[in-house]
């Protein structure tokens, strides 16, 4: 965010809260360049923080792309619209909580693992089996295991 008392671009979060109301987040932020503090009201879309992939790549945040691979994972299981989009708000939730500029793509996959681990175990097999690119079939097959123990107790 620019700085509003000498435009300059880095300024730096000192603290962030969360607005009830609505999806705002109030921060107080310092300018790197002339020091002043200042508080900012930012907006949903501006709090998102950037993607990094594990190549270095930074990519805006994609809600789309994130609902995408939700859904995907669920296809066909019996998981409604709005059970899907609570969890997507509760991801999103999350990330504009921690105030970061930037997250990791792997940190994002985590929480959508731990999403679809309440919602639907077939689903969250799915999407773990592509997302965290499993090394051997074993490693899979546990997986799969900790399901089969969950459900019998
Ligand atoms: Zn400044």
């Amino acid at each position: 965010m620019q700085c509003p008392f000498c435009f300059a671009a880095n300024t730096k979060v000192i603290d962030s809260r969360l607005v009830t109301e609505g999806n705002a987040v109030r921060r107080r932020r310092e300018c790197q360049v002339c020091q002043e503090r200042f508080t900012s009201f930012e907006t949903a879309e501006l709090l998102m923080p950037r993607v990094v992939k594990s190549n270095g790549v930074r990519d805006p945040f994609n809600e789309e792309k994130l609902r995408h691979g939700i859904v995907r994972a669920l296809e066909k299981r019996p998981v409604s619209v709005d059970q899907i989009e609570a969890s997507l708000g509760r991801i999103m939730h999350q990330l504009r909580a921690k105030g970061e500029r930037e997250v990791s793509s792997y940190e994002i996959g985590e929480l959508v693992m731990l999403e679809l681990r309440e919602l639907d175990p077939v689903g969250y097999v799915r999407f773990a089996s592509v997302y965290r690119d499993f090394q051997d079939v074993s490693e899979f097959a546990v997986e799969i295991q900790k399901f089969s123990s969950d459900s019998d107790s």
